[in-house]
């Protein structure tokens, strides 16, 4: 972040001070919202989580070097050499700030949303656009009201094109975010089921997501997938213009899958407007054509020549536990895919393992959270997959696993174990292991199946 003063502050957020301290000049060198992890120079912005309120902690804050708060309440005491600025709302502070302080930079602003793989393209957009421009970029997965104002605040005078994941659970979500962002550039990746208990359906999914729409700029550039049932419905429906990206002839960015070593990388043809080129992608699984395509796009419209286009992607590198490839002796793989899962995710990471070098291959999946009444059908939608791709084997983990474990009896899975929990299934993986195998571990955050790849990893 660049310095702010206290006047600038008090403008972006429309608060007033508190307390004896009125120094307008006095300098704020970034933003933190927890206590636990303040710098020197900062702004604390206490946040009203469920379970906890930052208030509690506004003194431990300022003692550990903030050199002020944001509050919404009064207080008893002030702190001497500390201000205080009162607000009505301080998560509403936190956003006006960010909105505010992203006025300062002139630079285009990309935004992505969408059910599945939005970290991915943000990833993969970024890794793209690095090669020409200094890129800012959601760090990890804070897509949500804090933390996109919180990287927001982190632009500085070097960067030149922003990039931004955008997540929502819930209606009115990606309006919020939108709203501040105001993108030059909006990516939706696809429509799936993830959150569809809060949602209700599909449709009203569709609706959360393109929300992003009329917050594009009008000289801006719209991104779809044109492979998605859904999104393609947008063709000739926007008041932006609009490229279209997947496997489907006729897209405006179309790839094809042309070779991979299952290990490593996988080729694609790439066909845009402005290339037609073989390139090799260090990531697994057929969908990582879409982000790729995303990022084509993208790439060619803020200027970038094909070389540069080919060296981006080929400088990707996923986050962590997302599809990570884990060699151990004895020809064993693991695949960590733990960071998430919905039922898009789970059959692209099924078919990633039926397509893996093992002659032994084996799914540690676990529940998929937040899919409400449609829970059990999707998840023994994902054990019928297995059998459909010749999984010899399924370690299902978790109450709702047991969806999973039925559809995968039912599609012929020969070896299927159901355990209740982590320990349990430790029991039983142990039994699995052995040469020339591969194994696939995935679930919703909620399960922490990262547990089970520590496990592994430990006892191969
Ligand atoms: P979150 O909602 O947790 O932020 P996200 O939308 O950012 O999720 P990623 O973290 O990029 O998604 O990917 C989540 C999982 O989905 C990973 O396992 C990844 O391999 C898989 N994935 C990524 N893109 C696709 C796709 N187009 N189709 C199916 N699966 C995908
Ligand atoms: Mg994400």
């Amino acid at each position: 972040m660049e310095t702010i003063t206290l006047g600038q502050l008090l403008e972006a957020v429309g608060g007033t001070l508190l307390g004896e301290f009125q120094d307008r000049e006095a300098l704020i060198q970034r933003v933190d919202t927890d206590s636990r992890n303040i710098h020197e120079g900062a702004l604390f912005i206490p946040l009203i989580g469920e379970r906890f309120d930052g208030h509690a902690y506004i003194n431990a804050a300022l003692e550990g070097g903030a050199v002020g708060c944001i509050t919404a309440r009064e207080r008893e005491n002030y702190l001497p050499g500390k201000f205080y600025v009162k607000v009505s709302n301080t998560q509403k502070a936190l956003r006006d700030l960010a909105a505010w302080y992203k006025g300062r930079f002139d630079i285009p602003f990309v935004a992505i949303t969408g059910s599945v793989g939005k970290t991915t393209a943000k990833d993969m957009v970024a890794a793209v656009l690095g090669t020409k421009y200094k890129v800012l970029k959601t760090e990890g997965n804070f897509n949500n009201n804090v933390g996109l104002p919180l990287t927001l605040l982190r632009l500085t005078g070097e960067h030149q094109i922003c990039v931004l994941e955008m997540g929502m659970d819930k209606a009115g979500e990606i309006d919020y975010l939108a709203e501040i962002v105001k993108p030059d550039v909006g990516i939706i990746t696809n429509i799936g089921d993830a959150h569809i208990e809060r949602l209700g359906s599909r449709e009203n999914i569709f609706k959360a997501k393109c929300e992003l729409l009329p917050h594009v700029k009008g000289n801006g550039l719209l991104v779809l997938n044109g492979d998605d049932e859904l999104l393609s419905t947008l063709r000739g429906h926007t008041t932006v213009p609009a490229v279209f990206y997947g496997k489907e002839e006729g897209l405006e960015y179309q790839a094809h899958i042309t070779g991979g070593d299952s290990v490593s990388h996988i080729l694609c043809r790439l066909t845009t407007p402005a290339m037609d080129r073989e390139v090799r992608i260090p990531a697994l699984g057929e969908h990582m054509i879409y982000p790729t395509l995303a990022a084509t796009a993208v790439a060619e419209r803020f200027g970038l020549t094909a070389d540069e286009i080919e060296q981006g992607l080929t400088q990707f590198v996923p986050t962590r536990m997302r599809m990570n490839v884990l060699r151990r002796g004895e020809g064993i793989t693991i695949l960590d895919d733990t960071y998430n899962a919905n039922p898009q995710s789970m059959r692209a990471a099924v078919s990633v393992l039926a397509d893996s070098l093992g002659e032994w291959k084996v799914a540690v999946l676990g529940d998929m959270l937040e899919l409400g009444p449609f829970s059990p059908a999707l998840h023994s939608g994902v054990g019928e997959c297995l059998g459909r791709a010749g999984i010899q084997c399924l370690v299902a983990v978790g109450e709702e696993s047991e969806h999973i474990a039925q559809g995968a009896r039912d599609s012929g899975v020969p070896l299927v174990y159901h355990c209740a929990d982590k320990e349990a299934a430790k029991v039983v993986l142990e039994e699995l292991i052995r040469p020339n195998s591969t194994f696939l571990v995935k679930a919703s955050r909620g399960m922490k199946l990262e547990d089970l790849t520590a496990f592994l990893l430990e006892h191969t």
